[in-house]
């Protein structure tokens, strides 16, 4: 029955092909949401004191990080 054996063919392409399509959709979301998460966590350190803190909590001025204000006054 060639028939069969077609339907059978097409049915199990399509059957990968939509498992494949799940696993990359999952990787990139996960891969999204790391990378969003990781965000908030990069580290700077300071141009004065070289102390290190999260980006979010340095004073940046130009390309430069500083940890607190008197750092970046005395840096400039
Ligand atoms: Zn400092």
């Amino acid at each position: 029955m060639p028939g069969l054996t077609v339907s059978k063919l097409l049915l199990l392409i399509f059957v990968v092909l939509a498992a494949w399509w799940l696993v990359n959709g999952f990787r990139r979301n996960r891969a999204a949401k790391d990378a969003a998460e990781a965000a908030p966590e990069q580290m700077v350190t300071c141009a004065h004191c070289a102390l290190c803190l999260p980006r979010g909590e340095a004073i940046a001025e130009g390309d430069k990080f500083f940890c607190c204000e008197e750092h970046r006054r005395l840096a400039g």
